[in-house]
């Protein structure tokens, strides 16, 4: 399996959209790592994850085409993920599509929202809930339940070809005890998850500090969810988390988690 992390920024991106933190001060002079557009991922080229605001300039950056997908998996409703208007390109007249060429799978808010701005649109789109698998394209796909926007059934993504499993966890906080429960027995070979706090921990559990990373890493290896040849990757990180990418690495990389980056590929 192939993942390739198109963004790894958190809501408004960094260097922050209308910030000048030191973190944004640092982006802007720097460029390199510390420039993270919103979260987004493609598996094997096919399977794209969330479609946020920056997806357009994530895909002439990378070299990269829409036309390879064939399903786009939402994850859950805030804006930085679902940027629902640009689906709307994909379709006549800015195509010569008649129908939208790949299925769109998301839970019932982010399909109502869908719904909403395009009511009789010639759209493939289904309805997902958490522990609930479906297949797509020879890939299983299992939603799990994330501690996250608490008034719609935010989701962290399970992939398995048949040989490899991927859980991609944006936007997770500490998860539920229901999700703990279901990940037991469960192997992955890749975790992404995500930093969205960085350095500083605040009040809002929907996100996870470096610390509270690290204690749900060592639950994962615990429980036998994560292997030894287990990698695990970081996303989400925004500059309110006090974090450049050299110092996230250095808090990180002693306890086996390497740090995620725009363009980062992964092959697994
Ligand atoms: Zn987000
Ligand atoms: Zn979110």
């Amino acid at each position: 399996m192939k993942l390739h992390l198109l963004g790894t920024g958190g809501a408004e991106g960094v260097p922050g959209f209308f910030a000048d933190s030191r973190v944004s001060q640092h982006a802007r002079l720097h460029g390199g790592k510390d420039i993270r557009t919103r979260s987004a991922a493609v598996i094997d080229d096919e399977i794209k994850i969330d479609l946020p605001p920056d997806t357009f300039a994530q895909l002439v950056r990378d070299g990269i085409s829409a036309m390879d997908w064939s399903a786009l998996v939402f994850t859950h409703g805030h804006d930085d993920h679902v940027a629902c208007t640009e689906i709307q390109y994909a379709l006549y007249p800015f195509t010569p599509n008649e129908v939208l060429p790949f299925t769109i799978y998301a839970n019932p808010q982010v399909s109502k929202k869908i719904w909403d701005r395009y009511p009789s649109w010639p759209l493939d789109l289904v309805e997902t809930h958490s522990f609930e698998s479906f297949q797509h394209a020879g890939y299983t796909i299992t939603p799990i339940h994330a501690n996250h926007k608490e008034d719609e059934d935010s989701q962290n993504l399970i992939f398995d070809d048949g040989r490899r499993k991927l859980l991609y966890g944006t936007d997770t906080g500490i998860w539920p005890a229901e999700t703990w429960e279901f990940l037991a027995g469960w192997t992955i070979d890749l975790l992404v998850l995500e930093c969205g706090e960085g350095f500083k921990g605040t009040p809002y559990h929907g996100h996870l500090d470096v610390y509270d990373l690290v204690r749900v890493v060592n639950r994962l290896r615990e429980m036998g969810v994560l292997h030894d040849a287990s990698r695990v990757i970081t996303t989400h990180h925004g500059h309110m988390g006090d974090g450049l990418h050299t110092e996230y690495e250095e808090a990180l990389n002693p306890y086996g988690v390497e740090v995620g980056f725009d363009g980062m590929v992964v092959e697994f």
